[in-house]
């Protein structure tokens, strides 16, 4: 789904990402840890199309996707929810400019709403939710936008121990209903050998990809994530 080539990326003299290559095939699940400032998010902007690269390839199903934006189901470090428009607008609206039916898309929102704990408030706007509740909106965006890759950058950091256990439920709930790819950044290698099915290590900056570790055991059942 996702093949990025001899990667490299500098912000003026500074290097970020030097020579990187990776790949996640159809439906796989893909984590990358690394020291924080090794250029993790910077590599989702790129593959986002946020940012172009200073050199290297960048291809999503097989297209060229150099900032090209709107490939991805992505969930920023610090997601950013549209404060004007409701809660279920905010998740649905990248799902409709997919292409999805609208009442397809409305119903899967609210029903997804409702098991994450959010019943009830669809038409509410973004300023009346807690952070916590306006990070399972951004997951949800994300994870619903009938993207072929969808793209977590530290999506559960700043949550309890209780709603983390719940997200990686409800993530893998959702990753075993559609098989998308994922590719999904965190600081913790148990989360990351948890949910994957290989682990990118970067370095440090400039980035390069230490090693691939494929996880050498199944990824937990459902009912035994905690
Ligand atoms: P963390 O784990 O803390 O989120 P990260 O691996 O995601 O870190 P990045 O956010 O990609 O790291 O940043 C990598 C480096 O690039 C940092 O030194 C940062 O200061 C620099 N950087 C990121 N974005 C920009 C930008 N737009 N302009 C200049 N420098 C930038
Ligand atoms: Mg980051």
């Amino acid at each position: 789904a996702l093949e990025v080539s001899e990667l490299s990326h500098s912000f003026g003299s500074l290097d970020v990402l030097s020579d990187i290559s990776l790949r996640v095939g159809q439906g796989e699940f893909v984590s990358i840890v690394g020291p924080s400032g090794s250029g993790k998010s910077t590599l989702f902007h790129l593959v986002g199309g946020l940012l172009k690269p200073t050199a290297g390839k960048i291809s999503i199903g097989g297209e060229d996707a150099v900032g090209r934006r709107g490939l991805i189901g992505y969930m920023p470090q610090a997601p950013a929810l549209m404060p004007w428009r409701t809660i279920e607008d905010n998740v649905v609206l990248a799902r409709e400019l997919g292409g999805v039916r609208k009442k397809e898309a409305r119903g899967l929102a609210r029903e997804w709403l409702s098991k994450v704990g959010l019943d009830g408030f669809a038409r509410s706007y973004p300023h009346q939710l807690s952070g916590g509740m306006q990070q399972r909106v951004a997951f949800l965006r994300a994870l619903l936008a009938d993207k072929e890759l969808i793209c977590l950058d530290e999506p559960f950091s700043a949550l309890d121990a209780m709603l983390r256990a719940e997200m990686h439920r409800w993530l893998l709930d959702i990753w075993e209903q559609n098989r998308r790819s994922i590719l999904f950044v965190t600081h913790s290698i148990e989360e990351a050998l948890l949910l994957s099915d290989s682990v990118y290590v970067f370095t440090r900056r400039p980035a390069t990809v230490l090693e691939r570790v494929e996880v050498p055991f199944d990824r937990p059942r459902r009912d035994e994530v905690v």
